[in-house]
């Protein structure tokens, strides 16, 4: 399988995620530039995903990740400090996970690899890891994240909001402040208000 499209394949594995789950790609981290492969807000929490591919296979063994005979150290801790960067910018608890795209031992439902809070899993084993029970976020909290998503990283694709609409922005009539509303307003009342930088 052609690296493109084995990526590929993780892209639209998380765009099949359905609402109220909010799927971002290529987002940009504010001050320094680093980018976010994919940001992924659901009722299971928040969830920064990176894909790696090797010529090796990925072996995980107690609490330390190898390819090649080599660490995955500094793949693990760059995982991790993206992800502690996205913490810092939404103000809630992020989680890292790499998606090894390379053969992966163990792989498999049972198995949990967190290699220094980074949790390695398979393309096959992703859409699980990501909705998979645990620290829970409610459905207002990831409405307004979703938002709040929006307005910090100003992704240029689609905004979708949790609830499947797309995120807006509109100028209030009463005052003419930028507001993030969501299309399917009022059923869906998201409304964050956006600094619109200038031009
Ligand atoms: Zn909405």
């Amino acid at each position: 399988m052609a690296l493109a499209s084995a990526e590929r394949e993780v892209h639209e594995a998380l765009d099949a995620l359905k609402a109220p789950f909010v799927v971002h790609h290529d987002l940009v981290l504010p001050r320094t530039g680093a980018p976010v492969e994919h940001l992924v807000l659901g009722p299971t929490g928040v969830f920064l995903v990176e894909a790696k591919r090797y010529a090796n296979p990925v072996i995980v063994r107690g609490r330390v990740a190898h390819c090649g005979g080599r660490s995955m150290g500094p793949v693990v801790d760059q995982a991790a400090r993206r992800a502690a960067a996205v913490r810092s910018v939404l103000g809630v608890e992020v989680r890292a996970v790499l998606c090894v795209l390379s053969p992966l031992e163990p792989d498999g439902k049972r198995d949990r690899l967190v290699v220094d809070g980074v949790e390695l899993t398979s393309a096959r084993w992703l859409t699980r890891v990501l909705t998979r029970k645990g620290t829970g976020l409610s459905y207002e909290a990831l409405v307004r994240l979703a938002a709040l998503t929006v307005v910090r990283f100003a992704p240029k694709e689609r905004r979708p909001c949790a609830c499947g609409g797309d995120l807006v922005v509109r100028r209030r009539k009463s005052d003419g402040a930028a507001l993030l509303t969501c299309s399917r307003h009022p059923v869906c009342r998201v409304a964050e208000p956006v600094a619109l930088r200038s031009a």
